[in-house]
């Protein structure tokens, strides 16, 4: 526990500076100890995020989505668990053809890549091209796009809703990513305020708080918020 409260402290430290492509993988390391996660293709990255989240924060998710058609906010919960049982990771090695070319899965190091690049969507699909010659323009792409999103659907999570205001369905797509960093944010947050109130009222250090086991923790916190 206390381990991984330190653990935690340190990615939300080290997250900050973080682009959100390079947090995730730093996430990747710190909760599931894989290095070589920038080259997973995306599915395989997304399904371990989102088994770190059930393991550490839980399988249930509150979130919340604006509708497109009204623009209503609406709350939902999520089962994260059922939610990966029903869109596993695509194989590895597996390869898309279309009328461009055969192209294999994009990995994190691959986006990094594209993204650096002054048309990001052609330089992707120049990387991952394995075979093939043809142009490609603004069709091709989105053809290439739409094969590789069905090839491994774990890479793009939609959830499919139907708004309480108006009624009308829609989907809102799942960043798993995001949603474990603000999970990791939030807890942070909240042990530092823990080690304020202590460290405050009894004048301990921040090591001296967080050695406190949880359960004398809380005590020690009831005496000095009651
Ligand atoms: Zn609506």
């Amino acid at each position: 526990m206390a381990t991984d409260e330190h653990l935690l402290l340190s990615l939300w430290e080290q997250g900050q500076r973080r682009t959100p492509l390079d947090r995730s993988l730093l996430l990747l390391w710190g909760c599931t100890g894989a290095a070589d996660a920038a080259h997973w293709p995306l599915g395989r990255r997304d399904a371990a995020l989102l088994e770190a989240r059930v393991r550490l924060f839980g399988a249930q998710l509150e979130a919340t989505a604006d509708c497109p058609h009204c623009a209503a906010r609406m709350a939902f919960t999520l089962r994260l668990d059922e939610l990966a049982r029903h869109a596993p990771p695509a194989a590895e090695g597996l390869e898309v053809a279309c009328a461009a070319g055969r192209f294999r899965l994009p990995h994190s190091a691959d986006l990094a890549a594209a993204l650096a690049d002054e048309q990001p969507r052609l330089a992707l699909a120049r990387r991952l091209r394995v075979d093939g010659d043809a142009p490609l323009g603004e069709e091709q792409l989105a053809a290439v796009e739409a094969a590789l999103a069905e090839a491994d659907p774990a890479a793009q999570i939609e959830i499919a809703l139907a708004c309480d205001a108006c009624g009308r369905g829609f989907e809102a797509p799942l960043d798993i990513a995001e949603c474990l960093w603000l999970d990791v944010a939030r807890r942070a947050r909240q042990t530092m305020d823990e080690v304020h109130d202590l460290a405050s009222a009894y004048g301990w250090s921040e090591a001296e708080v967080l050695a406190v086991p949880p359960v004398r923790r809380r005590h020690y916190l009831q005496r000095v918020q009651a």
